[in-house]
């Protein structure tokens, strides 16, 4: 077959590369000289560098060198407290004040305001600042240089913090974190890491002594640990300036402690533990081999983490393959070569089965493994995953120049705790440009028997806690191990279709019959000769890349009940590949080739989406247009699918979020004869046949559809695309809406209490309210605006004051179809016993904000949303949104008296007002989930 294309995109960027001869790899990879890099006498290091995406905003980060690993027994989770603490206190801003204060700068507490601990590292950022005001800048460093030196550690501020970090235990604790801690002792080799993790002890959070938190303090939190790194519009002089004055100050501590990395024993024999949880239902298993590893900063080193990749990639590729091919033994399969902690690598096999068939399943994915091993990787796997990466480095170029000042600040950190440089985007495309080609079959291969040394070995299995488990014991794994081992294995066939294309010949296309300018949005309009309609706007936020969503009005609520089920399978049609290409060598076909597109059918409407960079603009097109005409229906893949799903339902093991969440649906569904539960009379009604008519009738009309078109492509290339392929489409004359369905959502306020089984001591409460309105900007505004107040409120008086929780969510939005209405959900988790009184205190400061509304919290709020609003403008999704808008409801979102306008003249007596109408009339669903008694 012959490739019928119209345009042949070229290179975006032709740059003069540095040929591989003159690569010398025992050179050091260079250091981007635009990033002010300096250590002060106090041992303090500190990176600067000048960055305008966002432009006037400033993003202020301190790494520490400090992590879980260097606590002792009685300071087991203190690395993590502290990092608590520093939002809890400081010389400078005592108590809450450091969050009230870039509150009202309009930086949010939990978004842009944020910290981590792990076991060797402890990060803090303050991001996206806005800093045209100099004495915010001052503020800022300020507040970094109190974190280094001027931690309050009040008894009574330590006290209250404990039980938030019992509530964050809470939040983790699932059955992961809990298969963890089982596997932690042979994971780590009972080394320290065994011990560790950033959580800690309960036990100890509960009643550790205040010195032993001060001691940690002042033993870690010290000059020769920590860097800055400020990134962000600015004078980079004027800086530097400022962090030498003020970091200057800090004293070096005398006699520090010795800063030492954890050695993990080797083993020489293997490890093995079986680790089991009620709440889990399939059976993993996992080979991990750990090596010794110390980064450097050579441009060898660099390129051999490019060998790795390719091993990575390729070896992942087959285990998919198997896997589409169907009848595979295992689930999933995955083999990665990477990080795992500080100075060490590994290699980690693992897979996933059902219970009894696990024997079978690794041995098949060790096969696998072992046919590298034997044989290698084919010239054509590896020239075919070349070409891939040289083009997403083509790519990597285009986004390098609009890389924000927060990506940078997350890579100084790399260049802060492993010494490793930090080049330009340039040096880092010109180095895999260069490289890339010079990668062989034979070292990528070799790869596979370098991983399995005999050394660090460790088998972990997780599975259901139940009795008579059949797992394999760590002698049947080694001899499944020895058999592949001693087998002399067939080579893979690579079955690449090198003939194969999306499209083989080019649709007979239409014409533009009318064109017209949409000044307001410098959009252009095209009507086709089939009655589809076009808008195209370009916009070149996300370089080299273009968006397609094609929207017709119907969807879901054009059918029966009897329908609902055969209609909500129509999404598996993304799964059955396109055209004459079933899914597997639809997968191949694609394999460098970005386009993509999906078809979701939504209650009131039927959507094609798809996007694609640059060079496959065209077969974005030509997958658009083979939605509409030629789909692919999979009557053999659609039964395994069905298979899969009536299999799920036997199994015995139930998912305490799946339970909530579709008990949570059945209550706010309310008897809606729409709303189906997921069970065998569900699946029974859904028929093969039937979805298959739905999808026709909901796709074979273009003339229903319009085409929101946005991206960085020339007009004229989207004018010919579109007349080849979207004109193209079948369109007929008849013209389609959706109908209104009834409002099923309970009336009143209906109080629920579910028990359900639940390993966590935890309970889960969601309060979710609507009311009808009537639209207008103003009244959206001011409700969404309401829902942030409230979000300071509850971090305020539940989270801090109380204690209560950890993390408590707001979401305010409303919806318009069938007709507007508002609505908010609540949602938290905390402890069972203390459920009713925090949904108390929830209703209470509902209650509180129709009486008052602080102006300090309304400044926050607005001044956060007019921060985010130039950003958010210019993104692509957001003038998706904007197109769609306008065509539906002729609104204009980028017109200032639908935002900006309103954010102006904003009052308190406004949110008052909104939250009086709002909480005296909404109907509400107020739904506590606890543990079941046992
Ligand atoms: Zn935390």
């Amino acid at each position: 077959m012959r490739k019928f294309l119209i345009f042949i995109l070229t290179g975006i960027i032709s740059f003069s590369g540095f040929s591989q001869n003159t690569l010398d790899l025992t050179q050091e990879v260079p250091f981007d000289n635009t990033i002010r890099r300096g250590v002060l006498s106090n041992g303090l290091t500190y990176y600067i560098k000048h960055n305008e995406l966002p432009k006037d905003k400033t993003s202020f980060y301190l790494y520490q060198n400090v992590g879980a690993v260097l606590e002792n027994d009685k300071q087991n989770g203190l690395a993590h407290f502290l990092e608590h603490m520093a939002f809890n206190g400081t010389t400078h801003f005592p108590g809450n004040t450091v969050i009230d204060w870039l509150e009202k700068k309009g930086v949010k507490f939990g978004k842009e305001i944020n910290a981590y601990t792990s076991t060797n590292e402890t990060v803090y950022n303050l991001s996206e600042v806005p800093t045209v005001n100099e004495k915010v800048i001052d503020s800022c460093l300020l507040i970094l240089s109190d974190w280094c030196n001027e931690l309050s550690l009040t008894d009574e501020e330590i006290d209250a913090e404990r039980k938030v970090i019992q509530e964050e235990w809470r939040q983790r604790y699932n059955a992961n974190y809990r298969l963890d801690k089982q596997l932690k002792g042979v994971k780590y080799n009972h080394s320290i890491y065994s011990k560790r993790d950033a959580l800690g002890s309960m036990d100890v959070v509960k009643s550790f002594k205040y010195k032993a938190l001060r001691d940690f303090y002042h033993d870690w939190y010290r000059t020769d640990l920590q860097a800055i790194g400020i990134v962000g519009d600015f004078d980079v002089d004027v800086m530097e300036e400022k962090v030498k004055t003020l970091f200057s100050k800090i004293p070096a501590i005398k006699n520090p402690k010795e800063r030492k990395y954890v050695t993990i024993p080797d083993n020489e024999k293997p490890l093995y533990k079986v680790a089991t949880d009620k709440e889990v239902k399939n059976v993993g298993l996992t080979l991990e081999i750990r090596q010794f590893y110390k980064k450097d900063n050579s441009l060898a080193q660099q390129r051999e983490n490019f060998v790795h990749t390719f091993f990575n990639s390729l070896m992942n590729a087959r285990y998919k393959e198997a896997i589409m091919k169907g009848k595979t033994s295992f689930k999933s399969a995955r083999a990665l070569y990477g990080d795992f902690e500080k100075n060490y690598k590994a290699f980690n096999l693992n897979l996933s089965a059902n219970e009894g068939e696990v024997e079978n399943a690794f041995k098949a994915v060790y096969t696998e493994l072992h046919r590298v091993v034997q044989h290698g990787f084919t010239q054509g796997e590896i020239d075919r995953l070349k070409a891939k990466m040289l083009q997403n480095n083509e790519n990597w170029l285009l986004n390098g120049e609009t890389t924000t000042s927060d990506s940078y600040a997350k890579r100084i950190k790399n260049t802060f705790l492993d010494g490793l440089a930090f080049p330009t985007y340039e040096f880092g495309y010109n180095f895999s440009k260069s490289v890339i080609p010079t990668i062989s079959k034979e070292e990528v291969s070799a790869l596979a028997k370098q991983y399995l040394t005999e050394k660090n070995r460790v088998f972990t299995i997780t599975a259901p806690e139940k009795e008579n488990l059949q797992v394999p014991t760590l002698n049947q794994i080694q001899s499944i191990m020895a058999e592949v081992e001693n087998s002399k294995l067939e080579p893979y066939v690579d079955q690449f279709p090198t003939d194969m294309v999306l499209l083989d010949s080019l649709p007979a296309g239409g014409k533009i019959i009318g064109e017209k300018l949409n000044r307001g949005f410098k959009a252009v309009e095209w009507q086709l000769s089939n009655g589809a309609k076009v808008v195209y706007k370009f916009n070149n936020a996300h370089k080299g890349h273009i968006e397609l969503n094609a929207v017709s009005q119907g969807g879901a609520s054009v059918y029966d009940v009897k329908d609902i089920p055969s209609l909500q399978a129509v999404s598996l049609v993304n799964r059955f590949g396109i055209g004459d290409l079933d899914p597997l060598t639809y997968s191949k076909v694609m394999v460098d080739n970005s386009a993509k597109s999906n078809v979701s059918l939504e209650t009131y409407n039927e959507r094609i989406t798809a996007s694609a960079s640059i060079k496959d603009v065209e077969s974005m097109f030509q997958l658009v247009f083979m939605r509409f005409e030629t789909p692919r229906f999979d009557e053999a893949k659609f039964n395994e699918l069905m298979t899969g799903n009536y299999n799920s339902l036997n199994s015995p093991v139930q998912n305490p979020n799946t339970v909530m969440n579709n008990t949570y649906k059945t209550l706010v569904a309310n008897g809606d004869p729409r709303y189906f539960e997921f069970n065998k009379a569900y699946l029974d009604q859904i028929h093969f046949n039937r979805m298959k008519e739905i999808y026709g009738e909901r796709f074979s009309n273009a003339a229903d559809f319009t085409f929101y078109l946005i991206g960085d492509v020339p007009f004229n290339t989207v004018k010919t695309m579109v007349e080849t392929y979207i004109g193209a489409l079948e369109g007929k004359n008849n013209k389609e809406t959706y109908k209104p369905l009834d409002d099923y959502f309970p009336k009143g306020f209906n109080k629920h209490r579910v028990e359900i089984p639940m390993e966590a001591p935890r309970a889960m409460v969601v309060i979710k309210m609507e009311e009808n309105v009537d639209y207008d900007r103003e009244t959206i505004m001011h409700h969404n605006i309401l829902g942030d107040i409230l979000n300071i409120r509850f971090i305020e008086n539940i989270r801090e004051k109380e204690g209560g929780v950890y993390t408590i969510s707001v979401n305010a939005g409303d919806t318009r179809l069938p007709s507007p209405k508002l609505n908010m959900d609540i949602s938290f988790s905390c402890d069972p016993n203390n459920a009713e009184h925090l949904n108390d205190l929830v209703y209470n400061e509902l209650k509180q904000i129709q009486n008052e509304v602080k102006q300090s919290d309304l400044d926050k709020v607005v001044e956060n949303l007019k921060k985010t609003r130039p950003l958010m403008k210019q993104s692509n999704a957001y003038w998706m949104k904007t197109l769609e808008t306008y065509y539906n409801y002729g609104e204009n979102m980028m017109a200032p008296e639908y935002y900006d306008a309103i954010l102006d003249k904003v009052t308190t007596d406004d949110i008052k007002k909104a939250a009086q109408s709002f909480f005296n009339s909404a109907n509400t669903l107020d739904i506590i989930f606890i543990p079941e008694d046992k």
